[in-house]
């Protein structure tokens, strides 16, 4: 999968092509991030990027003609490449549009700066827009590098195995277990009996359990929005069992007291 970054700033790229995942998918020629610098495709002799608004007001705006031709030149190396603009005003980026994303060849990606960008390039060269949250960077080159890294997650052979995107959280609709890694006991802690046991069912129920108390405390939203398995629903029942237990316990004890040891 070929990505086209189009930026004022390539050299903020460097690192981020050379580290970790994004770093080693590229060396092994499954990946590609080329970054093509707009300034490069400016006018005047100063290489001028930005303009004042029209209508007044304060900050400036990138101009047309630079991102223009910079798009174009991406377009010619690849015609069926997406383009997309990083922009707060964009779709949301979750899981979901990461997964989408990574069925396509090749996409451009078109950092923003100052104001924005010229309302015309939007119309005329833009197919998507993509916002990373809902906050204000002062440009787009984090959240290309954000969705860069999340895209490649999923595209064949970047990961040891496949299998790695698909369990990960939001992947099945819940979020991921608790990991332990050695040693087996740490702050006064040990790892869970059952990762050490060797029985791989119990293992497969335990992180499931892990899984769902999780989401259940940290993102109830997407219980609510998951189709549950039948082997959730029974965790789901075994926890609500559980909490039920600890009420009545705890309503016995604050009840009659000595029955608690108290
Ligand atoms: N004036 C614009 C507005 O209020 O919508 C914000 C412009 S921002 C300072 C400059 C550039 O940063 C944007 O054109 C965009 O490319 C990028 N950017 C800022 N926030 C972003 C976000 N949450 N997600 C993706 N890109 C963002």
């Amino acid at each position: 999968m070929k990505f086209y970054v189009l930026t004022i700033f390539p050299e903020l790229f460097l690192p981020f092509r050379e580290y970790g995942v994004v770093g080693r998918a590229i060396q092994k020629g499954v990946l590609c991030a080329e970054t093509i610098n707009i300034r490069d495709f400016a006018l005047d002799k100063h290489k001028t990027t930005d303009d004042r608004p029209y209508g007044g007001g304060c900050g400036m705006v990138f101009k047309p003609e630079p991102l223009a031709k910079a798009i174009a030149y991406a377009k010619d190396r690849s015609r069926s490449a997406k383009t997309i603009l990083l922009s707060p005003q964009g779709r949301r980026f979750n899981h979901e549009i990461a997964r989408e994303l990574a069925g396509a060849e090749d996409l451009i990606l078109v950092c923003g700066r100052y104001e924005g960008i010229d309302e015309r390039v939007c119309q005329l060269y833009i197919d998507d827009e993509i916002s990373i949250g809902d906050y204000i960077l002062s440009g787009g080159e984090i959240a290309a590098m954000v969705v860069i890294d999340a895209v490649a997650r999923w595209v064949e052979g970047i990961l040891g195995k496949t299998e790695s995107a698909e369990k990960e959280s939001f992947a099945e609709g819940l979020l991921e277990h608790s990991h332990y890694t050695r040693p087996r006991r740490f702050g006064e802690i040990d790892v869970p009996d059952v990762l050490i046991s060797g029985d791989h069912e119990k293992i497969r129920r335990w992180r499931m359990k892990s899984s769902m108390i999780r989401t259940l405390l940290k993102r109830t939203d997407l219980l609510q929005e998951k189709r549950l398995s039948i082997d959730e629903i029974d965790i789901l029942k075994e926890l609500h069992r559980d909490i039920e237990n600890i009420i009545r316990d705890q309503g016995l004890c604050s009840a009659d007291p000595s029955s608690c040891g108290q």
